[in-house]
């Protein structure tokens, strides 16, 4: 299955790459790799 990245928009498959991180204030969002989602969550938290 093919998802967009929530940081960069960047198209992967989450078979074979990409995080997924969940929160209950957030959801579940999905990035291409580790460090889209720390940026991202580093954005989210500041
Ligand atoms: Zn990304």
């Amino acid at each position: 299955m093919y998802l967009s990245c929530t940081l960069c928009k960047k198209e992967f498959n989450n078979l074979v790459e990409g995080v997924k991180y969940s929160s209950s204030a957030i959801g579940v969002i999905s990035f291409c790799s580790d460090k889209c989602c720390r940026i991202y969550l580093n954005e989210k938290l500041k």
